[in-house]
Order: structure tokens, then C-alpha cells, then sequence
């Protein structure tokens, strides 16, 4: 399995070297032709346990690393992190199966891969320095904060949009220990982070390594160490429908995600590819639905109001691992691919093909109001008692327009990707308006006695930990931050 960039084909490298530097020098993403070709035994695959299925998908997609050095990342990932036994517990709820995704250590479905990925990387690097960059619109900072605090020959900086995370992600950020840690909070959107970030990447990745020996690397989404381990889920909630008797090997069955940078979905895709039987890939996207315009019209135009929701890990305009997609689909030509991410970059829109379109037939593309997204938190919860987040809220309404337009009746799994107690305000809003009365440490009391659902952990701590880190700067002062952080 050999991996180039999205917008070049000519420069190969191993998945050892894409995990390390993350992002292309071109700006392209990391992508391997190979996939198409790389099926797996799903049927004896299935039979294995959670760990298993790690180690045979890690294999075929990351070949260069060995055995015994995947069986080490494997076992240090998730043991003793996660507070259930279960990875990824599948609940039924009414029709539909939730895959409850947020049951580590930050309550983030972001946990399942920033688990793994200090792990890989710390394979990867040779013992050469390395400062994690990332750009966060919440979860995956504090996500990658924990994944790599005191990793060794690591530092990690996290940007988020200041006052646009929830004042739990907030806390969870600001508190963060670790020596080799930096969080700062930015005067923009997420997507200025996220350009933030990628600019300096390419204007210092190798001023830093020549100058000062130091590797910038990154924890988002892009990163092929996030996107494998994300694929696993997918396999998993298989396995539980047939060992529950709800489904046959070979059934298809469809999957409704909460998308953002579109690498949850992605992961779902090649899941698919790499042989489970999967019918529909739903994309759920809230107010900011540049996606569901996408799919609809074939057109990807983020110029348009970036609209601030009650579910902000999902408030992007630019979905960056569509890009992969895009590379598939238009037939694995990187040049194609250069030329409309060329043109997202310069007018913010592009226009693919019909011919490419056509192969799009495995994703539907939906989304919620923040009106229906509250209404569905209420509704179900008063069906069943069951609590769900608005992300979550966001993908189970969009599925709920998906079967009111096409009927599909297949077994469907929504990616359920946080806690409801990291967005305690808006969920207890939607079933009551006497709670927004409530500070935000009452409000995680009246959850735990509304819902019968432990409180985290990771929500428990933050009650009394102290913030350490209160650096707020301009989107133009993030070069001079990262500098800062590094020493220089
Ligand atoms: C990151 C995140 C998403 C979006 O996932 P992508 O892989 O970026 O599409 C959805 N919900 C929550 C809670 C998240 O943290």
C-alpha cells in the first residue's frame, strides 16, 4: 500500500511517513490507490473481537508497520481509557441503532482515533522531535490533548475559535495538563484555524526542521492515522447486528454520520471498500449544509454565511477529507483533483463532472434545522428516556428525512458522536426552557438525574481543575504563537 498526495501522484510514500507528516507539502492529502483493490475476509474478520479487527484492517492499509509494532499500539491504545468494556457499545433505540462513539476519555468520538495515533506516530518518528499542530472547532482538541499529553519527543499546540466552543470543550481545553501541551484560543471561526494552520505548515515545515530539527506535524482528521482507526466502528456495529440476530452476513445496511471534515463518513467509505456490506453512506449536516448542497447539485460553494449552531464540531465550510472522495471519484486523477481544490481555494467553488456525480451513489446527503434538531432531543427523549447530543440530534433527524423520502427500510446505525453532557445547555433546553436558568454545573446534575447516565469522568474533573492556559491571539499572530510555544 503505497500513499501520495490527492493532487500529485509522483512522490509516493510509505504510511509510516504519511501518518508522520500528516498534511501533503502541495496542500493534497494523503491517499492510496491501492484501496480500491484491498478487500478483506469480512466474514472471518467479523469474527473476531474489537482489537482483532484493528490489527487485520491496520495491516492491510498500513503495511510497513510490523506485526509486533502494531500489536504494541494496540495494546497501549484503548486499555484501561475507555469507561466501558465496549469500544463503540451499539444501542437500540426505537428503529435505529445508536453507535455510542464517546465513551473515552474526553467523551468525544474523536477519543477512538487520538487514542491510536500518538501510538503510530510514535512509531513513525525515529526518535526525531515532533510538535503536533492542530486546529479544533472543539472536541478534537481536547481529544488530542489527552491522546498525546508527556508523549515522548512529542508537543502538541491545539487553536480553537475563541467563544465559539461550548464552555464545557472550553474548560476541557483550558485545563489541560501535560508539559509538552499549548492550547491557545484564536479571534476567528474554525475555519480560520484550520487555514491558519495549514499555512503555517507550509511556510515552516522545513525552516523548523532545518533550523531548529523540529518535525510540525498534524492530529486532524486529514491525518491517515485519524481515518484508519475510525474504520473499525464501522465493522463493529456489523458484527453486533449479526450477532444479534438482526441482520444476515451480506445484508447491506446503511449508516447515518454527523459530518464535519467528513472523515467519520470517509471512514465509513472505505469501510465499504475494504469489503463490508454497506448500502448508504448518510451524510448529516446541520445549517451549514454545504455537503447537502453538494450532493444535491454536484456543486461545492462554501461562500456563504458561516452560521453558528447548537452542534459546532459540524460548523465547517470547508470539508477537508471530501478531498479524497473528489481524488476517488474522479478516477484516482490527482490532476483533476489539483485543479478543483485549486479552485475552492481561489473562488471557493467548484463543479464536478457528471461523470463523477455518478459515482456518488452511495451517499445521500441531508440536514437539520437547529429547530428540528432540538425537537428530535425532545421527542426522543420523551419516547424512550434516552438522551442524545445535538450532533447526534442533527444525524437521527436527517435520517429521519432520508426514509421519509426514499422509504428505505434497511437496518440503519447512527454514529452517535458525543456525550450529551458536553452539550448540556442546548440538549436540556430542547426538553425544558426552565433549565437555561441553571449555571452550567447544576445543569450537569440535572442531566445525570433526567438521564439515570453516570456522570464522565472526564466531565466530573473539570468541575474543580484548574485552567492553565489562557493565550488568546489574532488569526495573523499564529505563526508568532506556535514560535512562542516551541522556544524560538
Ligand atoms: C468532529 C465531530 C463530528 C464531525 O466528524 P468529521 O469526521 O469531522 O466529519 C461530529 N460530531 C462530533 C461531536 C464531533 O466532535
Amino acid at each position: 500500500m503505497i500513499y501520495h498526495s490527492t493532487r500529485d501522484k509522483n512522490n509516493t510514500y510509505t504510511s509510516k511517513e504519511a501518518i508522520l507528516k500528516g498534511l501533503c507539502e502541495d496542500g493534497g492529502l494523503f491517499v492510496s490507490d491501492d484501496i480500491l483493490n484491498s478487500k478483506i475476509d469480512m466474514e472471518a474478520v467479523i469474527k473476531l473481537s474489537y482489537n482483532e479487527i484493528v490489527f487485520e484492517v491496520f495491516k492491510t492499509l498500513l503495511p510497513d508497520y510490523s506485526d509486533a509494532e502494531l500489536k504494541d499500539c494496540i495494546e497501549h491504545a484503548y486499555k484501561g481509557k475507555f469507561e466501558t468494556d465496549d469500544i463503540a457499545p451499539l444501542t437500540p433505540i426505537g428503529e435505529n441503532y445508536l453507535c455510542e462513539l464517546y465513551h473515552g476519555p474526553t467523551c468525544a468520538f474523536k477519543d477512538v482515533a487520538l487514542c491510536m495515533l500518538p501510538q503510530l506516530m510514535a512509531k513513525a518518528n525515529n526518535g526525531k522531535k515532533v510538535m503536533i499542530l492542530t486546529a479544533t472547532s472543539g472536541d478534537t482538541g481536547k481529544a488530542a490533548l489527552a491522546g498525546f499529553k508527556d508523549a515522548e519527543n512529542i508537543g502538541i499546540t491545539v487553536f480553537y475559535p475563541h467563544e465559539k466552543v461550548s464552555h464545557t470543550q472550553y474548560l476541557q481545553m483550558a485545563t489541560s495538563e501535560g508539559g509538552n501541551v499549548f492550547v491557545a484560543a484564536v479571534r476567528g471561526n474554525f475555519d480560520d484555524c484550520q487555514t491558519g494552520v495549514k499555512q503555517i505548515f507550509n511556510e515552516y515545515t522545513d525552516k523548523y526542521e532545518k533550523e531548529y530539527g523540529v518535525f510540525l506535524s498534524s492530529a486532524n482528521s486529514i491525518n491517515v492515522g485519524r481515518l484508519v482507526p475510525q474504520i473499525i466502528y464501522y465493522i463493529d456495529s456489523y458484527k453486533k447486528l449479526l450477532e444479534a440476530g438482526r441482520i444476515s452476513f451480506g445484508d447491506e445496511i446503511d449508516f447515518c454520520v454527523p459530518t464535519g471534515n467528513f472523515g467519520d463518513v470517509l471512514a465509513g467509505y472505505y469501510a465499504k471498500l475494504l469489503g463490508l456490506p454497506v448500502r448508504k453512506l448518510i451524510v448529516a449536516s446541520n445549517e451549514n449544509k454545504v455537503l447537502f448542497d453538494f450532493f444535491e447539485s454536484g456543486v461545492y460553494d462554501r461562500n456563504r454565511d458561516f452560521i453558528l449552531t447548537s452542534s459546532p464540531s459540524m460548523d465547517i465550510l470547508i470539508s477537508s477529507n471530501l478531498e479524497r472522495l473528489i481524488y476517488h471519484i474522479a478516477g484516482d486523477d490527482s490532476d483533476k483533483t489539483k485543479e478543483l481544490m485549486e479552485s475552492l481555494t481561489g473562488k471557493g467553488v467548484y463543479e464536478i463532472s457528471d461523470e463523477m456525480k455518478d459515482k456518488l451513489s452511495e451517499f445521500y446527503g441531508a440536514y437539520s434545522t437547529e429547530d428540528e434538531t432540538f425537537d428530535k432531543i425532545a421527542s426522543l427523549y420523551d419516547s424512550c428516556g434516552y438522551i442524545i447530543d445535538t450532533h447526534t440530534a442533527v444525524a437521527a433527524n436527517a435520517y429521519d428525512s432520508y426514509v421519509a423520502e426514499t422509504g428505505d427500510q434497511k437496518k440503519n446505525v447512527i454514529a452517535s458522536t458525543a456525550s450529551p453532557y458536553k452539550f448540556l445547555r442546548a440538549v436540556l433546553k430542547s426538553i425544558d426552557a426552565k433549565y437555561d436558568k441553571m449555571d452550567d454545573f447544576e445543569l450537569i446534575d440535572e442531566l445525570n438525574k433526567l438521564s439515570g447516565v453516570d456522570i464522565p469522568n472526564a466531565i466530573e474533573e473539570i468541575r474543580t481543575a484548574p485552567v492553565r492556559h489562557t493565550k488568546v491571539c489574532e488569526v495573523s499572530e499564529m505563526k508568532q504563537t506556535v514560535a512562542q510555544f516551541l522556544g524560538m
